[in-house]
């Protein structure tokens, strides 16, 4: 059903934990195939004197599942991760957001714990996937060989960092702890688009390679904002692969360049007006902006993909809406693996206690349907 759709939007509820069952908390988020439903706590009720419940649909609805979490993470990569490499590997890129309020289950879905390989995430599980498929493409077809370089950078305050370079990672701070000046420069090329300037690409070729480096990125993410003394919640983080795929016959050489981009994004929840101040306050406003461009962004390509197709004597271009890309270094940088015929799933996850952030996680994420 979503086989041919360019915007796929998922929602995910984690579990409670150990220390929220013992408090015997209610939980207010339901999913039913599709469907979430958030109950309203306490004393709402409707006209009837009806529990209040807001039901939202959405391409996949994913229930918590709280014996283990393997069954939890192999089911998004069954229906996400599976479309991604399909994708990918047909020549296309593909973008990954996981979009939530902090402690929701964002890094959980895009990495795993990191303590047990049974509750990988789909990065992990992507690049398993990715590996198995080249080996045996390269095995079947003759001629064709595959190169992978992956990058992974962190956008913090609108400013990029290399978190596989972590000597530019520390770098970017000063001695009174501020990012003032600092980070890559993001520019762009007249063809191939915006890009990230000595941005470190590192070749691989296995999937423990990959792995490697999304560790090591990680570690240098929590580094650099424990130095900062802010929380790495606080960032959007990009790990991107980069496939080529190169077939070689005796008339010729082609290559085609697929990107994978997975983004564990910037924690949603607002910044209360009274603990926030001065930078931090600054720094809630702009995280708050960069979230509400990549919405923008994703609903006017979910928009275009709804509209009928422009009669072929009608001007084409002028029945497209804009998409405004340039609001956000995010946005920006992912200019072309957002749009065209370049597929962008957003899995949205939320608490199952927190009513109000939960709400506000399901309007962004039905936004972007
Ligand atoms: P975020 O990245 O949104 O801040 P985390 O991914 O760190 O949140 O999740 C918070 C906690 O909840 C972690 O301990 C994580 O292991 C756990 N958790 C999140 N989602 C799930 C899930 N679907 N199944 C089991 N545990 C989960």
């Amino acid at each position: 059903m979503t086989e041919h759709k360019n915007v796929v939007v998922a929602v995910r509820c984690r579990p409670l934990n150990a220390r929220e069952e013992k408090r015997g908390v209610q939980r207010l988020v339901t999913m039913h195939g599709q469907q979430a439903q958030l109950i309203q706590p306490g004393e709402g009720t409707g006209k009837r004197g009806e529990r209040r419940q807001r039901t939202y649909t959405f391409d996949y609805a994913y229930p918590p599942v709280s014996d283990s979490g393997e069954a939890g993470q192999q089911n998004v990569f069954n229906d996400i991760g599976q479309a991604v490499l399909g994708h990918a590997l047909s020549g296309y890129h593909c973008c990954v957001f996981a979009y939530g309020q902090t402690g929701s289950g964002k890094s959980y879905t895009m990495m795993g714990n990191s303590s047990s390989s049974s509750d990988a995430g789909l990065i992990p599980r992507i690049s398993k996937g990715l590996f198995a498929c080249i080996e045996e493409e390269e095995e079947r077809e003759e001629g064709v060989s595959y190169h992978v370089e992956v990058s992974y950078l962190e956008i913090y305050n609108e400013r990029v960092r290399d978190l596989l370079n972590p000597i530019s990672a520390s770098s970017s701070i000063n001695s009174n702890g501020n990012n003032n000046n600092m980070g890559l420069r993001v520019r762009e090329h007249p063809s191939l688009g915006p890009y990230v300037e000595d941005l470190t690409k590192a070749a691989v070729s296995t999937h423990s390679e990959m792995l490697t480096h999304m560790v090591q990125g990680n570690r240098a993410r929590t580094v650099a904002a424990t130095q900062m003394n802010a929380a790495s919640s606080r960032s959007h983080a990009v790990f991107t692969a980069i496939v080529t795929r190169r077939k070689q016959t005796e008339a010729q050489v082609t290559e085609r360049v697929s990107r994978i981009s997975l983004v564990d994004l910037a924690g949603s929840e607002r910044a209360g007006a009274t603990m926030a101040t001065g930078a931090r306050l600054r720094e809630g406003a702009r995280i708050n902006q960069s979230l509400a461009a990549l919405g923008k962004v994703i609903s006017a390509l979910a928009d275009q993909e709804r509209r009928p197709p422009a009669p072929s004597s009608s001007s084409q271009a002028s029945s497209v809406p804009f998409v405004p890309y340039r609001d956000s270094v995010l946005t920006w940088l992912l200019k072309d693996s957002l749009g065209g015929n370049s597929r962008t799933f957003m899995i949205a996850t939320v608490s199952p206690l927190d009513y109000g952030e939960t709400l506000s996680t399901l309007r962004y994420a039905s936004r972007a349907r």
